[in-house]
């Protein structure tokens, strides 16, 4: 376990077979998935170091950044960059019921968007637990698998912005018990058997019973995982990092964030897909640096971009005669290169972008 206790490879290494990314139409395991696309990174020159980033400092250039056990007040920083990407993602959160950990992802997941067409839900009644637009939009989703979805709701009321609570309260397949908890999760007893009911409370009654369920879906918020980075760039009032809309632009030029890091809605592989790159000072070698997999095609484009323009800021004017030194440029695999006199330095482009 690394940073925020997710795996080396982010949320997807803890999930079992993604059906939702395109071009596995017979779905493929989290793992699997990030595996391949850490291999297909380093392919194309990537150096990959797997540790953790404890303490950053955005407030000088380059980027300083500690990692883990060596970052006291006399510590150098482990690495620096002109640029930084941050991709650290956000923790479903969990209610710890009896049986959880038992039945987390055999009837049990925190994305029903990822895992709700499977077919161990197909025509089975399913349940969520949240009042929020996820709880809302997971239901609704939901409904088109199961044979029936109930909501759980822990309060007499939806959190759950109007339209969506409307839209929610008038599906016909849809279920709203308030002032309802669950408190444990039944099922087979054999190794990976299925969640099969569960125990549900009303917190007002104290009533309790056991109810058919062979899906439970939680919906009830996620931790982004912004504490390395709190007070040194913009977060929104749940901790979420702030980026420019369209962009991953943060408050901080050279700082850019992709990923559920600053995505409370879509939160999919897909929308978060890409790399983590950090990038370093040498600027010649742009897939340098760290983190894990996971997002952010649109940082990686803007990081490169950013890149590019501070190299070309940076240069030093020409000289007359340094200009008879300097070599045409030339075209590798399809690559414009500048031959270097050893004087100027040299941006190669990443491949991969
Ligand atoms: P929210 O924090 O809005 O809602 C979480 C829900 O879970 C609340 O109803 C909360 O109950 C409930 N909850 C929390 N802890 C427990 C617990 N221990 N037991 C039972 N219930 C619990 O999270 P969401 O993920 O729904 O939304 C996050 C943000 O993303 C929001 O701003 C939302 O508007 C946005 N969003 C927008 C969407 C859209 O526009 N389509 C779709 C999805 C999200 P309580 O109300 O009692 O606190």
């Amino acid at each position: 376990m690394l940073a925020n206790g997710t795996a080396a490879g982010g949320q997807l290494t803890t999930t079992t077979d993604i059906e939702n990314f395109p071009g596995f139409p017979d779905g493929i395991g989290g793992g699997e998935l990030m595996e391949n696309m850490r291999k297909q990174s380093i392919r194309f020159g990537t150096e990959v170091i797997t540790e953790t980033i404890s303490k950053v400092d955005f407030s000088q250039r380059p980027f300083k950044l500690w990692t883990e056990w060596n970052d006291g007040p006399d510590n150098e920083p482990a690495h620096t960059a002109d640029a930084v990407i941050i991709a650290t993602g956000a923790n479903a959160r969990r209610l710890d019921l009896p049986g959880e950990e038992k039945y987390w992802q055999n009837g049990i997941s925190a994305c029903a968007v990822c895992d709700g067409a499977v077919p161990i839900f197909r025509n089975k009644p399913l349940f969520v637990i949240g009042g929020g637009d996820s709880a809302a939009e997971e239901a609704m989703f939901l409904a088109k698998y199961g044979s029936s979805v109930t909501v759980l709701v822990r309060k007499d009321k939806l959190r759950a912005s109007k339209t969506m609570a409307q839209r929610l309260l008038a599906h016909p397949k849809v279920t709203v018990r308030f002032n309802t908890v669950a408190t444990e999760v039944l099922g087979e007893e054999k190794p990976m058997g299925l969640m099969t009911h569960l125990r549900v409370k009303n917190v007002v009654s104290g009533e309790e019973e056991v109810v058919d369920a062979n899906g439970l879906f939680y919906a009830v918020g996620h931790d982004p995982a912004t504490a390395l980075v709190k007070g040194q760039i913009n977060l929104d009032e749940d901790g979420y990092i702030v980026t420019q809309p369209g962009t991953s632009y943060t408050s901080v030029e050279g700082v850019f964030a992709c990923g559920d890091v600053q995505d409370k809605r879509y939160r999919q592989a897909i929308t978060s897909a890409g790399m983590f790159l950090t990038f370093s000072t040498q600027v010649t070698d742009l897939a340098d640096l760290l983190l894990s997999p996971g997002s952010g095609c649109i940082a990686a484009l803007e990081a490169e971009k950013y890149i590019a323009e501070k190299e070309s800021n940076d240069e030093e004017p020409v000289t007359s005669v340094e200009k008879s030194t300097v070599q045409p440029t030339q075209e590798v695999n399809g690559e414009v290169k500048k031959e270097s006199d050893g004087a100027t330095t040299e941006y190669k482009s990443n491949p991969l972008l």
